[in-house]
């Protein structure tokens, strides 16, 4: 039995992650639930899966779900605090073996490096922290020899493909030094001696979102009810509006460059609009290898949570003679620019895609509210780019202080 702890339970990730726990009852035993503001939903998940801990996102919202659980008289012993020490508490504690990293945004950061550094593995779906403070995850998964299972499907396919790759950056789920990342060899150490990358290429799918196809002008009068009709996934509405741009696959790459230790460079986006290939990866004799499957996040959440074997997934199967073909198509940068823009901020380094990754989460929020048109999003983030001064090798302090400095000059810019 695994003891776990799930960040952002009420979420798309969280609900499918505790479908999977409530599958494999006899394999889990949950220790914290913790999500923002979702009181409901919390109340039920307490009645059906008893943890010792939840957390809230604020005092307010710790208080509704106390009377909420006194209202359904739900019979379960279960602490009730708010905030980032609830989240700490509900990660660090002696029992918790794997955490699920599933709160949208850097609002993760925080509990997922602490989590690390407390020896728990990690299941990650939380793209934002890696794309901000890769440098610092990833050192601290080193050092405290934990696994880092990605959740994203796209990383969750290369890291299968990856499975028993000789000389790969990951040794049974854990990360190993390897000098791949950019501006390095692309030599990875094992026992001293330096081997070569089999790397040479990452294939990154992209569905393309909603908006594949469409023109600038097209794109001028985007609604949020548009943006949010994802054409495979069911998603977080963040996520969600992340696909529309791109911005979600340029901070893909950004993920795949800290988990994979390769240079942006070494990752080609390419555009199969099914989502049935989740990502390829092509090794240095021309062999490339992928996975394949229906788009359902079970998929991906339950490798993580059961890793390394592989158990029965109920779920539809492929069926490769009615799906025909696969296709293949280049991305819209120049329309859809959340590419560019993130492998820019990810070519500078340091500070840059923590203001980028901030700047998108401000402006999406704002998109979300109806306050900010569907292409100024972009705008959004240029402009944070353009006024930042670059802090070479950020600490957490530097990176959630530029990520106050983002939301700061871009509320100034929005009263403009
Ligand atoms: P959702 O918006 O559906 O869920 C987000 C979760 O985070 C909710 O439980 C929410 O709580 C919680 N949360 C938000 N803010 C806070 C806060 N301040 N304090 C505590 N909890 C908070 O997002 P998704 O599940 O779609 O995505 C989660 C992460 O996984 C994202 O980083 C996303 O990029 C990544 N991901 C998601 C995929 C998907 O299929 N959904 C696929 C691949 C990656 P509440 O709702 O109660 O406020």
């Amino acid at each position: 039995m695994k003891t776990i702890t799930i960040l952002g339970s009420t979420g798309s990730i969280g609900t499918q992650t505790l479908q999977v726990v409530r599958h494999y009852a006899e394999d889990f035993d949950i220790f914290a639930l913790v999500a923002g503001t979702n009181v409901d939903r919390m109340a039920e998940q307490i009645e059906l899966f008893r943890p010792k801990l939840v957390v809230m996102k604020d005092a307010e919202h710790a208080e509704a779900l106390e009377n909420r659980i006194q209202e359904r008289s739900v019979d379960a012993i279960t602490e009730i605090l708010y905030g980032m020490d609830g989240y700490l508490a509900a990660v660090t504690a002696p029992e918790v073996e794997l955490v699920v990293a599933a709160m949208v945004g850097m609002i993760g950061l925080r509990p997922v490096l602490t989590a690390i550094e407390h020896g728990k593995d990690i299941a990650l779906a939380n793209k934002e922290t890696l794309v901000c403070a890769g440098h610092l995850i990833m050192k601290a998964a080193r050092e405290h020899k934990v696994r880092l299972l990605p959740v994203d499907s796209e990383h969750s396919a290369i890291f299968q493909c990856l499975q028993d790759v000789p000389g790969g950056p990951f040794v049974d789920g854990r990360p190993v030094e390897y000098g791949g990342h950019a501006g390095g060899t692309g030599a990875s150490v094992r026992g001293g001696a330096s081997v070569e990358s089999p790397i040479e290429t990452i294939f990154l799918t992209a569905s393309g979102g909603p908006f594949r196809r469409a023109t600038k002008e097209e794109l001028e009068s985007v609604t949020v009810e548009q943006a949010l009709a994802h054409p495979n996934w069911s998603m977080g509405a963040k996520i969600t509006t992340d696909s529309a741009t791109m911005i979600n696959k340029g901070l893909e790459i950004i993920e795949a460059t800290w988990l994979f230790d390769v240079p942006v460079e070494k990752i080609h986006v390419l555009v199969q609009p099914k989502s049935i290939i989740h990502s390829m990866v092509g090794f240095r004799d021309g062999a490339v290898l992928a996975q394949l499957g229906t788009p359902d996040m079970r998929v991906p959440i339950q490798y993580a949570l059961m890793y390394p074997e592989r158990r029965e997934l109920d779920d539809k199967r492929l069926d490769f003679e009615e799906l025909a073909n696969i296709t293949f198509e280049k991305p819209n940068t120049d329309v859809l620019r959340g590419i560019p823009i993130a492998t820019e901020s990810a070519r500078i380094g340091g500070s840059m895609p923590t203001v980028m990754n901030a700047a998108n989460e401000y402006a999406v929020e704002k998109f979300l509210q109806k306050r900010l048109p569907f292409l100024q999003i972009y705008g959004m983030i240029e402009y944070a780019m353009e006024q930042h001064t670059v802090c070479e090798e950020p600490s957490l302090t530097d990176i959630l202080e530029a990520e106050a400095w983002t939301y700061r000059i871009l509320d100034e810019r929005l009263e403009q």
